[in-house]
């Protein structure tokens, strides 16, 4: 990981910290990993770590990771990070709309962009369609795209190629108060699952995740459940060996997903042709407070962020396009 993204990673739990609309979203849990490795890095994005708590230091940050004791002679390593939090991504999303609203943003629900208009080699707004079919032209000084993975469609321009990085996502249902809940976010990097229970009781538990350079899950086992097929069981299975009681949860559902990782691995934010600027990363929910805000200044007060400046920009795809 380059110190300019673990930077950003560190500026962006900051923000998600202090600055509104972020603050008072996230739940400041820190997070346990069990490893293979002695060395605590990577998957802490650059951020504080405690390294090899041993299993009696995970049982201090988590009592209900039953399994840590039996891992002490196995070549498992666990790190702790006291800095890390979680959010719930729609809690999160309302609280951007609401402000980007306030701050006079429209939004056109069930619209699709079905393409950027071009004139004189500028981009000069875009046609979008909605569900019925019907559409229109929509003018603009400045168009920026950011539509995750769409960013890769021949519709868009293909501005940024995505590479394949799919993701399995199983969430539980809500539980009364009083159900026993874990604290901190577990990740089990050896496995391959990361878990994490939200304050009503709603457990996430992600895997599977493949693609990244960044370290987090490189060549992950696919976690499709050996009995029932199924990949959200699977999760469970392998998040319930470590701490039980998530084995006793209700699953309410499966997400199959693709995470936002352009083609080489780095974000791609700037201008990718005149009047048309793009943002698409990876850990884009981390770093979504403070790659708006650089993405912001470029745009609306025409300054270069220089930070970006480390191989990201995403004229870097059209250079390598066909003349
Ligand atoms: C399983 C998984 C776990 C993850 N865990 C983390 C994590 O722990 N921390 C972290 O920071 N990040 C995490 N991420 C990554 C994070 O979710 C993404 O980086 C982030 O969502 C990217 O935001 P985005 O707005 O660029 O793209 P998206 O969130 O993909 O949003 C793009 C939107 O554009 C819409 N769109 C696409 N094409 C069009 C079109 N033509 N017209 C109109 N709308 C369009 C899409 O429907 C979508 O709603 C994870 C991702 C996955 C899949």
């Amino acid at each position: 990981m380059s110190a300019t993204y673990a930077g950003l990673s560190r500026v962006g739990m900051a923000m998600w910290r202090r600055a509104a609309p972020y603050c008072n979203l996230a739940v400041w849990s820190g997070s346990v990993v069990a490893s293979a490795s002695a060395v605590g890095e990577g998957a802490g994005g650059g951020y504080a770590v405690e390294e090899d708590i041993a299993a009696a230091g995970a049982t201090t940050w988590e009592p209900l990771l039953a399994a840590a004791a039996g891992c002490a002679e196995g070549g498992v390593h666990f790190h702790a990070y006291p800095d890390e939090g979680f959010s719930d991504p729609r809690a999160a999303v309302a609280a951007v709309r609401v402000a980007a609203e306030e701050a006079g943003a429209l939004f056109r629900w069930g619209t699709a962009v079905e393409s950027v208009l071009v004139e004189d080699g500028r981009a000069a707004g875009v046609r979008i369609v909605d569900a019925g079919g019907s559409g229109c032209e929509l003018r603009a000084d400045v168009v920026a795209l950011v539509a995750g993975t769409g960013l890769a469609s021949a519709s868009l321009g293909a501005v940024v190629p995505m590479r394949d990085s799919p993701g399995v996502l199983a969430h539980t249902a809500d539980l009364p108060d009083g159900a026993v809940r874990m604290g901190p976010i577990f990740v089990d990097a050896l496995s391959g699952v990361h878990c994490l229970q939200h304050p009503n009781g709603r457990c996430a538990i992600g895997g599977d995740l493949r693609g990244s350079p960044l370290g987090d899950g490189g060549e992950a086992t696919p976690c499709t459940d050996v009995h029932t097929g199924d990949a959200g069981q699977g999760l469970q299975r392998r998040a319930a060996n470590w701490l039980p009681h998530i084995g006793q949860l209700a699953l309410s559902g499966t997400t199959h997903t693709q995470r936002v990782l352009p083609e080489d691995g780095f974000p791609a934010v700037g201008w990718s042709g005149t009047s048309l600027y793009v943002c698409a990363a990876h850990s884009g929910f981390t770093l979504a407070p403070v790659l708006s805000a650089l993405a912001a200044a470029e745009i609306v007060e025409g300054v270069e962020v220089e930070l970006l400046d480390e191989g990201w920009r995403p004229t870097r795809f059209c250079m390598q396009s066909p003349a």
